[in-house]
């Protein structure tokens, strides 16, 4: 994701050479592994030991600890715990020189990212000035983080394998919570889905998920016994978690049942832990819901899966959104991140029609046109890719698109790694790699 990582070149694949998955420090609760361990494998030896990885992704059944922090992935808890960037400790891997290096805070780093940093410290200030104000970001290169901090492992997270390769990382973990509980609300319209989600970051909600209305209706929950109220009309579902010890888990339930009082359709809250894995598995449903529509000759087409707005604008957002959806004659299917105003978009595509890949592309501009003037980005947690990478300019200003310029010029002057990711080549059209097929879909019981 997104429209084919796989250009021309050499693949290289960083499969364990043993399988090992990975060595706790005991005292830190820091764990380092090779960077093609399986996410979900990690996360379980962790578990284990009473420890666990927050921000882990829907993917991370099937995603590398490489991949995921090459993306800057994210996962629901983000909310409360932030993206893979706030949990790196250090990266071990190769230059496009070839050189090894070990990036962490407290050593120097190589010398190429001393002189890019000199490079660009001269120009931050234009560079702040562009930069778009939103919670989570995976599209571009991380100068927001690295610039201030210096710090070439902020600017290695979600650089998408362009500036170098990752061999072994080291993750920080959270403790496992004693408690957990969850919270189901339900809104009637995009503006008071954007209310919800602004009431729950002042709470200590670890989650602020969605179930937009044809996830709703797809999943059968306007005829459940025990949703069914809840869901029946609503514009969205909303999934608030509560975690840590027992006694404030109790008393953050109540909050988000006094919240779903004041706004939405009230609120239905659990410490049961059936009840818990059972309001789950309704996000976890989301993407082999959608992969069963493939059977009816429809096939959900990842080409604007993981906008991101500044919070205060997720209803202009989600209104222009079906607008342009609509325009197009598109069914799609939206759920996502309420809490952090990044939304997972699936037009439903019928790739037997002779007109499909025009009416893509028309919804595509039109979408990154509505997403530009919000002050947004394409990625949240996805990356650019190839497909996003021609779009680059229309999001980002001007000083900013040469800055990132001059992080591939600084690191890859070859341009050897990853050619036309985050930054595009000649001639490359978003559309170029995007072949959707039926095979591409996750197995039915995944994430
Ligand atoms: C059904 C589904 C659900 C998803 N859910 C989420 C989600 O909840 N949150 C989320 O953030 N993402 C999600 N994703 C997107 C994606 O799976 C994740 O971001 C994942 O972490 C990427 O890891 P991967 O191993 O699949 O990477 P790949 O797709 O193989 O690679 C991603 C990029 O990283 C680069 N890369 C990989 N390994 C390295 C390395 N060792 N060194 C340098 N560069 C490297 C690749 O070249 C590529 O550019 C989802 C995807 C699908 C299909």
């Amino acid at each position: 994701m997104p429209g084919g990582n796989l250009g021309p070149g050499i693949v290289v694949e960083s499969v364990p050479p043993s399988r090992e998955v990975g060595r706790i420090d005991e005292e830190s609760g820091s764990i380092s592994v090779e960077a093609g361990a399986v996410a979900s494998s990690v996360d379980a030896r962790l578990r284990a030991s009473g420890r666990f990885l927050p921000f882990l992704p829907s993917s991370a059944r099937w995603c590398s600890i490489g991949g995921m922090v090459a993306n800057n992935a994210a996962g629901a808890r983000s909310f409360r715990f932030g993206t893979a960037a706030k949990w790196v400790e250090s990266l071990d891997g190769i230059l496009p020189s070839g050189e090894p290096f070990r990036l962490s805070p407290d050593r120097p780093p190589p010398v190429e990212f001393t002189r890019l940093r000199d490079r660009l410290v001269p120009i931050a200030a234009e560079i702040t000035s562009g930069w778009p104000r939103v919670r989570k970001n995976s599209s571009g290169y991380a100068l927001d983080r690295f610039l201030p901090s210096a710090d070439a492992v902020q600017l290695l997270v979600g650089s998408e394998g362009t500036l170098g390769f990752v061999t072994r990382i080291e993750l920080k973990s959270a403790p496992l919570p004693e408690s957990r509980g969850l919270a189901l609300l339900a809104v009637d319209s995009p503006d008071e889905l954007m209310v919800l989600a602004a009431e729950a970051r002042r709470t200590e909600a670890s989650t602020c998920e969605f179930l937009g209305r044809r996830l709703i209706e797809m999943a059968g929950l306007v005829r459940d016994s025990e949703l069914g109220d809840l869901a029946n009309g609503a514009y969205a579902l909303v999934l608030l978690e509560a975690i840590g010890e027992e006694k404030d888990v109790r008393h953050e339930l109540d909050v988000l049942q006094r919240l779903g009082r004041v706004v939405g359709r009230g609120a239905l809250t659990t410490r049961d832990p059936t009840a818990v894995d059972r309001l789950w598995s309704l996000r976890h449903a989301a993407s082999p819901t959608i992969a069963r529509e493939a059977d009816r000759g429809r096939i959900s087409v990842q080409f604007i899966e993981d906008c991101v707005v500044p919070p205060e604008r997720l209803g202009a957002f989600l209104i222009g959104l079906q607008g342009i959806l609509d325009a197009s004659s598109f069914d799609a299917v939206i759920f996502g991140h309420a809490g952090d105003g990044n939304v997972h978009v699936n037009p439903l595509v019928d790739v037997r029609a002779s007109d499909w890949r025009g009416r893509v592309r028309r919804v595509l501009d039109e979408t990154t046109e509505l997403v530009a003037s919000l002050g947004g980005t394409l990625a949240g947690e996805h990356g650019d890719g190839r497909l996003r990478a021609p779009l680059l300019q229309r999001i980002w200003s001007e000083p900013v698109v040469r800055a990132f310029r001059t992080v591939k010029e600084t690191l890859d002057p070859r341009g050897i790694m990853n050619p036309g990711v985050i930054l595009p080549e000649a001639e490359q059209d978003p559309l170029d790699h995007l072949h959707p097929r039926r095979e591409a879909y996750p197995p039915r019981d995944g994430p």
